[in-house]
């Protein structure tokens, strides 16, 4: 069924259950929890403009009407944040897929264009994005603005906090929706709002010189050395890296397409560094009691299957491939106590929680972050572990809720300000944010 409103033109609302069932999901399987609660929401239609002209008259139609809106980028969200709560219109922005203008070291894009293309078209300028998902080929920049936290490049460039966002025009749900163009301090309202407090159409984001990334696993036979040499790298400023992502065994042995690899047994830290790094990193590895067992050329980046297919939220998927009652945390450990801290995990939990970090930096400091897989039976357990972490300084930001109150990663005070400004209806994206 398809049909045609005043001013958005022919064919850009979709009514059919297969298309409003496919568009109003996405990665929220993820959380069993979030599976129990969310599987039977549907959108009650699906509009896929094509321009800001069409997202106003949309917003203008749905205000009119007071029909929730809800904000689709790839649908690659783990928490349920594209999900439709309450129905109404999920409006799918993968339309608006522009590269719009090359600045020297930055580009302004429309919120639907695919991080693995602007990668790509930004490296064919000898550029290259700072930061991003491990699902690049698929994520829109604007889901991962809305979305997102970090991810790979995240280790020298930080988070979406970090300065990784530069300016957004944004619409808002009113009569007549206002177009702002935001940069400075009211960016965090925008920045991980899962769209409750506007529809970012453009965005600018910075851009780094392009480097060649070679790709390389180090393998110990404990995983405390390969955090401690993951530690000693993150924090070597003489050599440039993308990725930092240590695992402990048996993590690797769910990396199927890694299986004539892998070395049984071992701990493996997943890496991108830049060219000519490998005598740095050998040296740096038999210090901490390592080898280096796996390289990739720099000519052979972005051919085929990458290390950062592995890392990041990639390592549950692998997980989930080899084993069906997986889920995961997100866990920030401390730099100071990651020692005693993975150890306690270890000794409290065994094999039921497993670990792998991410390297990272925010605001300046290098993080140990993690997105333990969890070996999930029941939700009451569940918490369990999460208090459990949050007792002993290892904040978990929850990914088994979709409300920003209670899991969510932005500024909230700043975000429920601009919600009461930009939707005083409360129309956008309703349950997310109370
Ligand atoms: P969507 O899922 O479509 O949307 C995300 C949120 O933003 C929704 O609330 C939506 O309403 C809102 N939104 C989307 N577009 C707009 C817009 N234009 N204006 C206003 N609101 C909008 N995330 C990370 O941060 N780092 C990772 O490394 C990472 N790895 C992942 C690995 C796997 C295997 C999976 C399944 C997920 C991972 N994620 C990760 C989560 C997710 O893939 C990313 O955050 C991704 O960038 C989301 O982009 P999207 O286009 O799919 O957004």
């Amino acid at each position: 069924e398809k049909v045609c409103i005043d001013g958005l033109g022919i064919d850009k609302v979709l009514l059919d259950l297969d298309s409003r069932e496919k568009l109003s999901k996405d990665y929220y399987w993820y959380s069993p929890v979030l599976e129990k609660r969310l599987k039977d929401k549907i959108a009650d239609s699906i509009v896929r403009p094509e321009s800001d002209a069409e997202v106003e008259t949309l917003l203008k139609i749905a205000y009119h009407h007071k029909v929730p809106v809800t904000v689709r980028g790839a649908g690659t969200g783990n928490y349920g944040q594209a999900i439709p709560l309450e129905g109404g219109i999920v409006l799918d922005l993968s339309k608006l897929d522009q590269i719009l203008e090359w600045g020297e070291n930055s580009v302004r894009v429309q919120c639907g264009v695919r991080l693995g293309a602007l990668e790509r078209a930004a490296r064919e300028r000898e550029l290259e994005l700072r930061i991003y998902p491990s699902t690049f080929m698929k994520a829109t920049v604007g889901g991962y603005v809305c979305g997102g936290s970090g991810g790979i490049g995240s280790i020298t460039w930080g988070d979406l906090w970090d300065g990784n966002v530069s300016e957004v025009v944004v619409y808002t749900m009113e009569e007549e929706p206002r177009r702002l163009v935001v940069s400075g301090e009211d960016l965090p309202a925008y920045i991980h709002n899962y769209g409750t407090t506007g529809i970012l159409t453009e965005l600018v984001i910075p851009l780094a010189p392009k480097t060649e990334w070679e790709q390389s696993i180090v393998f110990f036979d404990d995983f405390m050395q390969a955090m401690e040499f993951s530690h000693d790298l993150s924090h070597d400023d003489s050599i440039r890296k993308r990725l930092i992502s240590p695992h402990e065994w048996p993590i690797p042995s769910y990396f199927r397409p890694l299986k004539k690899v892998v070395l049984p047994e071992k701990a493996a830290v997943l890496l991108e560094t830049e060219e000519g790094s490998q005598p740095a990193l050998a040296r740096l590895a038999e210090l901490h009691g390592g080898t280096v067992g796996h390289y990739i050329p720099a000519e052979k980046y972005r051919s085929g299957i990458g290390l950062s297919d592995f890392g990041w939220n990639h390592t549950t998927l692998w997980a989930l491939k080899c084993e069906n009652n997986i889920t995961y945390l997100q866990a920030g450990f401390s730099l100071a106590h990651f020692r005693e801290q993975v150890k306690l995990v270890k000794e409290t939990f065994g094999d039921e929680v497993l670990l792998h970090f991410e390297w990272m930096r925010s605001r300046g400091t290098v993080t140990p972050s993690s997105l333990p897989v969890v070996r999930y039976t029941t939700e009451e357990r569940l918490n369990e572990i999460i208090d459990f972490f949050n007792t002993n300084g290892i904040h978990v930001a929850n990914p088994h809720t979709y409300s920003l109150d209670s899991g969510g990663r932005g500024i909230l005070p700043l975000m429920k300000q601009k919600k009461q400004e930009n939707d005083p209806l409360r129309l956008l994206n309703p349950g997310k944010i109370d």
